[in-house]
């Protein structure tokens, strides 16, 4: 057995630090609050459904959807700590398509989506900027996407909530320079996650996005974590306002490999 997910580490890149990071009952989120478990860090990981406490992260179950749960969650979340020195924004939706000409459906999803994706990590960042600017290292990262700089099809909401998120890093970067806070974006390519199971069920789609990869291969929650873990310590103390791309090659890839279907 791992015992260093079991027993908090006193010693490591982030060890004494605080972190918060949204979407961690799965995916991506759950591997970044175990890499900043496992850095020293202690975590608090939001979600929905939540997940088993360890000694290092402690799961907050919220929905980032309900503006009345985040008023009532939210200073909590903050008061509990007493400090805090990195928040991640990892949670998202990508919402299924709506039938075209549904109108009023297509609204709802472009609302939702905006909500959870741009909305929820403006509003967490707004709480979290008194106890960040308090910390001598405070680190914001949000979760992007390739989406936030290409357009994909079917799918405006998440492209345009993606960008949205995206500007936000750059404008928060700059309002907050001044309080000492950094904050950095991680655009992922194709990572095997409940987002992208459908893509990766369906073997054409799953084949096409690999070989337009240059490393030709899905990327894994752990190597996005290992970026986040980076831009949450002090190997990163002089960027911010960046989007680190890791996506094993997609977006510099001019022509994909046709030969290899
Ligand atoms: P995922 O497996 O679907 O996980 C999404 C996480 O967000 C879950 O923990 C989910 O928890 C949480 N979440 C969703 N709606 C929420 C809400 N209303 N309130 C609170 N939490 C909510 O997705 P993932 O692939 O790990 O994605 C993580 C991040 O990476 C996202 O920002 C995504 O856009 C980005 N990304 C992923 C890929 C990829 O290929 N997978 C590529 C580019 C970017 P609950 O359901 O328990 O609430």
């Amino acid at each position: 057995m791992d015992t260093r997910k079991k027993m908090h580490l006193t010693k490591g890149p982030l060890a004494g630090r605080h972190a918060i990071v949204t979407g961690a009952s799965r995916g991506i989120g759950a591997a970044i609050a175990d890499a900043l478990a496992e850095a020293g860090a202690r975590v608090t990981a939001l979600s929905r459904s939540g997940g088993s406490d360890t000694q290092s992260i402690r799961h907050v179950q919220l929905d980032l959807s309900d503006g009345n749960s985040m008023q009532n969650v939210t200073p909590k979340l903050f008061a509990l700590g007493g400090r805090l020195d990195v928040l991640v924004n990892a949670a998202a939706i990508s919402l299924p398509a709506v039938v075209a000409g549904d109108l009023e459906g297509e609204m709802r999803r472009m609302r939702r989506t905006l909500e959870v994706d741009v909305v929820a990590p403006y509003a967490l960042t707004l709480a979290a900027v008194p106890l960040l600017a308090e910390s001598p290292c405070g680190s914001i990262i949000n979760v992007t996407s390739i989406n936030s700089a290409r357009g994909f099809p079917g799918n405006p909401p998440y492209v345009t909530a993606k960008s949205a998120l995206a500007g936000l890093t750059r404008a928060l970067a700059v309002d907050l320079a001044p309080m000492g806070i950094r904050v950095n974006s991680i655009a992922p390519g194709y990572v095997r996650t409940a987002m992208t199971e459908n893509s990766y069920a369906d073997l054409k789609l799953r084949s096409q996005r690999q070989r337009h990869t240059l490393l030709e291969r899905w990327g894994r929650p752990d190597e996005i974590a290992d970026v986040a873990m980076f831009l949450a310590s002090d190997l990163s103390s002089y960027m911010t306002g960046q989007e680190l791309v890791v996506d094993g090659g997609w977006t510099i890839n001019g022509l994909t490999n046709l030969s290899n279907s």
